[in-house]
This record gives C-alpha cells, structure tokens and sequence, in this order.
C-alpha cells in the first residue's frame, strides 16, 4: 500500500479511514488464540454501503488483502489482519432500520449487536432466535458471516434458519441483493445461503432482512439435572431431543467447567459428580415439559434435580467462555456430532484425556450435539503444542462418530489445517472453484475458511 495509493482511499472517505497504528492494532484481532498476520496499514470505520463499496474496490484495483470485522468476538481468528493489509469494521453500521413485525421480519445493517435486535423485537412480541453466548458483544452481520449457534439453537436452528435476505458487497465493490421479503422463494441459486457462514470470503454483508419469531406465551422454566456419570448425560440428552418435550435450551456444563465458572464468579450452580444439564422450556406447557424432561434425566441415572423460573442458570453458563478464557484455558474446539454419539464423544474424550494425561473441560451446546471441550494453553510453546495435540486427537474422534470440526465458530485461521481431514479433493475444488468465481483477486480474507 503505497502513500498515493492511501491518499485516493482517503479521497474517497475522509476520516473514516483511521492510520493510526493504536487504533488499527485495537481492530486487529479478534477473541481467538490467533495472532494478527501482520501490522494492517489502515481500518476503514465504514459507515455506509458505499463506503464499504469503494474500499473494496479500491482494494481489488490494488491487490491489497482485506480483513472483515464485526466485533471482533470471533473464536477462529477470521477477523485478524494481514501485513499492511486494509480492515473492514462494520461496528458504525449499527441501526435497525426497520422492525416489519406484520412480516416478522427485520431489516438491518450488519453491525447491530445481536441482544439489541432481540430486544427491538420483543417491544412488538417478537424476538430474534439466534442465541450466541456471545450475543451482548457480537454483531448480527458476524452471526451471519459465521452462521453462529448458540443456546436457542436446539428449538430454533442456526443462524442461517434466520436470515431472509441480504445485502453484500462483493470484493471489486459491486453490491448484491440477495433472497426476498417472502416466506418461500425458489428464484436461482440459493445465494443467500451461501454467504451465510462465509467468513468474509466471498463479500462483505451490509444489510440483512432476518425473521424474528413470536415470544411464547407463559413463563419459562429453567431446569437442572446432575449426573455421577457424563454418558449417562449424554444419553440423557439424546433421550430428551428425541421425545416430544422440546426443550428451547438444553446446555452441558461438566464438573470441571462448573469449578472454574464458580470460582469465576459465583452464580449458584451445584458442583455435579459428573456433569450439570441444564436447560429452559417455553409455553403454556413450560412447567409440565420441565418435568417430564427431568423424568427422563432420572431415568438416565441424575440424582439431583429442580425446575426453577428465573434465568440464573443460564445465565451462569453464558460465563463459561470468559471464565474459561481468565483461567487460560484458551485452546478449545467446537466440534460437533450426531445427537446418537453423544455417550460416545464423552468416553473418546475421556479417554483422550488420560491418555495425554491432561485435564479436559467440557461445555457443550449438548442438544445440538456442539461440544466446546478446552485445555489449559501453558507458558511455553512446548506446552501450547501439547494442549493443541489433544484438540486435534478431539477433533479427530468427533469425526470418526461422523461429526464435524465446526459447529458454529467456522473455520477462520485456526482450523485450516483441519479442513483437509472432513473435506474431500472435490469437496474443496468446488470450494476454491466458488471463491475464485467471487473474489479472482483473492483481496477478501484470503487464506481462510476454505
Ligand atoms: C464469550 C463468547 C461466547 C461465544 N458464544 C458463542 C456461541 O454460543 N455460539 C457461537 O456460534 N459463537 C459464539 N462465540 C463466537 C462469536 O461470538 C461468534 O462467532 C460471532 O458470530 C462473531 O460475531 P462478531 O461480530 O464478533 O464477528 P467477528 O469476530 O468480528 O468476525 C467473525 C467472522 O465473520 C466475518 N465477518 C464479520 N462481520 C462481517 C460482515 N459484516 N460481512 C462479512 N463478514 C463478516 C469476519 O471476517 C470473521 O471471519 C462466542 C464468543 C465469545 C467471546
């Protein structure tokens, strides 16, 4: 990037393109492990379409590699910047542009913060599904950028369940529209979908209509079950997602996690022999479902249970990252598997565990089968080493029971060396081949996701 080079950029956007290096080192990263690639050159601090329309284009015309930010809460370092590279914040495209609640539908720039649209929502009796843990930090546009999970996800689906249309930039700066207002639209190929959970590869999202659900009537129950034995948890789960009692959160924190969580910050949860379920139920019928699903826990073996009807369960497990994070427990998956395999990715990874002689802890999104398993990083490289050894044997397993090396974080940075052990030779060629086909510069987030 030379200096007439920044100088057209800045003719283009004045001071929304920040040099200083204080502030564009603040941009640079994101909450993952990953390091930046490099010291970026500048941040653009977008606060329109056009804006981020004319740095990409400035980008594509000069070959310089641009990084995408939301918040920055990413776990795969997606977000981090490249050697004098160019970064992409959408954090000042926050607004709600407009709550169409006959429609169920919200229309939306990219860096609104996922708990304000829920909470739009709910003044019409609405609410936003997607459920992160992260949902007070992260964008909306990261959510869809990522195709985040969360706690709702067991009732509601992922991000892209959510997501009508939307608006991207692609990387030489033309704008497209994608999806339709409509319940159903079979118009070409499903575009939308395929930006959803691209990780800033294939364009950047500067708008999005998103469907919002009806809050149910009645009050939630908030449930807990303690097992002596994790598979017994695990079968358990896989029991109560295939009955009728459909819980709107079913969430597994095992003994280790609820130590590190207590001595976090103390928030009421009893210390398990092995794990804690916990979960929530929604409608007229909260309380009854409550209990037939703390029936079947019993009936799996869990000696301690209650129904209660405030949040602070789950409000306890929304700190399990960042009390995980204070106590260095920084190398962490987000594997997934079948709701079957449950009982048997808790044995794998015990067995792992003993078998590298480290202490695993688990919290898991367990109704969809999202496993969050963490191990203490160390001060050495050695030791970093030696927790990703263990991560990788986890990830390895979570495949062998025909899972997945990412439920909800995507791949970012951190697991492309993953890619290869899930994706086949054609999988990938049809990967690259679509990449190729949006950004034949390669200037989006190059190197990442796929
Ligand atoms: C405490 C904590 C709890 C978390 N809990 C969950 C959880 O329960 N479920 C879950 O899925 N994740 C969770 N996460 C991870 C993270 O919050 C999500 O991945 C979230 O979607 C990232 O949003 P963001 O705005 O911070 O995006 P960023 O971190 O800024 O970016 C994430 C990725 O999206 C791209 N991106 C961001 N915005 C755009 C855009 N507008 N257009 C194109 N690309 C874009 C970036 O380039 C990057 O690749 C958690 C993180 C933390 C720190």
């Amino acid at each position: 990037m030379t200096e007439p080079q920044v100088a057209e950029l800045i003719a283009h956007l004045g001071d929304r393109l920040v040099l200083d290096p204080e502030t564009v080192a603040a941009f640079s990263r994101d909450s993952s492990r990953a390091e930046p690639q490099g010291a970026a050159r500048a941040v653009v601090l977008a606060a329109s379409t056009a804006d981020v329309s004319a740095a990409l284009a400035w980008a594509h015309r000069h070959g310089v590699p641009v990084s995408v930010r939301g918040a920055g809460t990413g776990l795969s370092g997606g977000a981090i910047a490249y050697p004098r590279g160019l970064i992409v914040s959408l954090e000042r495209m926050n607004r709600i542009i407009a709550i169409d609640a006959g429609n169920r539908l919200a229309d939306i720039e990219p860096g609104v913060i996922t708990a304000d649209l829920d909470q739009a929502a709910r003044a019409h009796g609405l609410f936003f599904p997607p459920d992160p843990a992260s949902a007070r930090t992260s964008t909306v546009g990261g959510n869809i950028a990522t195709n985040a999970g969360g706690l709702r996800c067991v009732s509601h689906g992922v991000t892209t369940d959510a997501v009508a249309a939307l608006e991207v930039v692609l990387a030489d700066g033309r704008v497209l529209r994608t999806g339709a207002r409509t319940r159903k639209n079979t118009t070409g190929y499903d575009l939308t979908s395929l930006f959803v959970g691209s990780e800033g590869t294939l364009g950047v999202i500067t708008g999005a209509t998103v469907r919002l659900k009806p809050v149910a009537p009645g009050t939630p129950r908030t449930f807990r079950a303690s097992f002596d034995d994790i598979e017994d948890a695990g079968r358990a789960v896989t029991t109560i997602v295939g009955s009728a009692a459909q819980p709107e959160v079913l969430e597994l924190i095992d003994r280790a996690s609820v130590e590190i969580i207590e001595s976090f910050q103390p928030s009421g949860l009893p210390l398990p022999g092995a794990a804690l379920l916990v979960g929530q139920t929604t409608g007229l019928d909260a309380a009854a479902r409550a209990e037939t699903i703390l029936q079947l826990c019993r009936e799996h073996g869990a000696d301690d249970t209650e129904i209660a009807d405030s949040d602070a369960l789950l409000e306890a497990r929304r700190l399990a990252n960042p009390a995980l994070t204070a106590r260095g427990l920084r190398v962490s998956c987000d594997v997934a598997v079948p709701i079957s395999e449950l009982a048997a990715v808790f044995r794998g990874i015990d067995e792992i565990a003993a078998r590298h002689g480290r202490q695993v802890s688990t919290v898991a999104h367990a109704g969809d089968g999202n496993l969050h398993p963490s191990v203490q990083a160390g001060e050495t490289p050695e030791e970093y080493r030696a927790a990703e050894a263990v991560i990788d044997d986890i990830t390895r397993l979570a495949l062998s029971l025909r899972g997945t090396i990412t439920g909800e974080h995507g791949i970012g940075s951190v697991k492309q060396h993953e890619l290869p052990w899930q994706l086949d030779e054609v999988a990938l060629d049809t990967q690259r081949a679509i990449k190729a086909a949006l950004d034949p510069t390669g200037i989006l987030t190059p190197g990442r996701a796929i």
